[in-house]
C-alpha cells in the first residue's frame, strides 16, 4: 500500500533522475511499484542496489546528462 495515500501499488516501469555534481542521470526503464491513485513510486532493495551498481559504474565518465537503460548494465 501506499504510504501517502494508502492506494493501490502496480507493478510499472519508471525513469530515474540522479542528480550528482552538477550532472544528471537518467536511468529508463526501472522496474517499481507505482501508486495507483497518487502516481507516488517504489522500489524495492534490489532495484535500489542495482541503481546504486549503475551510479558507481557511470559516475567516473559522467557526462552532463547521461542516459541509461536499466536493463542494458550488467552489474
Ligand atoms: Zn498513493
Amino acid at each position: 500500500m501506499c504510504v501517502f495515500c494508502k492506494g493501490d501499488l502496480k507493478e510499472s516501469r519508471t525513469i530515474h533522475t540522479v542528480n550528482i555534481n552538477d550532472c544528471i542521470i537518467i536511468i529508463k526503464n526501472v522496474p517499481c511499484m507505482e501508486c495507483s491513485q497518487c502516481g507516488e513510486v517504489y522500489f524495492n532493495d534490489d532495484v535500489l542496489e542495482k541503481i546504486e551498481d549503475i551510479i558507481a559504474q557511470v559516475k567516473n565518465v559522467l557526462s552532463e546528462i547521461t542516459v541509461i537503460d536499466y536493463n542494458k548494465q550488467v552489474a
